[in-house]
């Protein structure tokens, strides 16, 4: 009887398809953070000068509730908000919408990239999940946006939000992130 169970547990518990995927594309304004976040995320460290003109996708095997997965995240770098949209929008099975809280310029131009997204992922079958994220919380003394004004943009579009600093903890950067795979495990 006994190893009549554990057989039956060992069947259950081998892996019968690849590990679980998930491609975070991260998009914003210019200077809103979106490299500093992923460094950070990926590294535990902040790095302040980073290629404005640089745009990679990098991969990390992560634990999310207990459950391994290999997460890409796209870090963007558009000079002029939404452009060439097609090389991520299929891609993406979560969307990261990145503005800095001292900055109401790179909030508009988050509104243009949820106006964009938006029509595609409501039109999908999961639809892909995407999150509204203020950053450089450290510069409260300079804040341009508030909290409501992010909460409410948030609400327009249907998407989580969040505020964060890519210079303060790391465990507040990665719930973001680890926060879009579960999300997009949910769909
Ligand atoms: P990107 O153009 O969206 O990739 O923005 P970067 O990651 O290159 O960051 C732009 C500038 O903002 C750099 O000088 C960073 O050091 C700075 N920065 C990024 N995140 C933060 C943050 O959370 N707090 C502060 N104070 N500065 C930040
Ligand atoms: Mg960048």
């Amino acid at each position: 009887l006994m190893f009549g169970k554990a057989r039956t547990c060992n069947i259950v518990t081998i892996p019968e398809h690849e590990p679980a995927e998930c491609n975070i594309v991260v998009l914003g304004a210019t200077g809103s953070g979106k490299s500093a976040l992923t460094v950070k995320f990926l590294t535990k460290r902040f790095i302040s000068e980073y290629d404005p003109n640089l745009e990679d996708t990098y991969s990390s095997e992560e634990i999310v509730d207990q459950q391994p997965v290999q997460v890409r995240v796209m870090d963007t770098a558009d000079q002029d908000g939404p452009v060439n949209c097609e090389r991520y929008l299929a891609w993406a099975s979560a969307f990261l919408v990145v503005y800095s809280i001292d900055n109401k310029c790179s909030f508009e131009i988050c509104q243009q990239y949820l106006e964009m997204v938006t029509p595609y992922t409501k039109g999908l079958q999961p639809e892909s999940p995407i999150i509204l994220l203020g950053n450089k919380v450290d510069m409260e003394r300079y804040r341009q946006v508030s909290q409501t004004d992010g909460e409410t943009l948030a609400a327009r579009f249907g998407c989580t939000f969040f505020e964060v600093s890519a210079c303060l903890d790391f465990p507040s950067v990665q719930h973001v992130f680890h926060e879009a795979v579960r999300e997009a495990r949910r769909e």
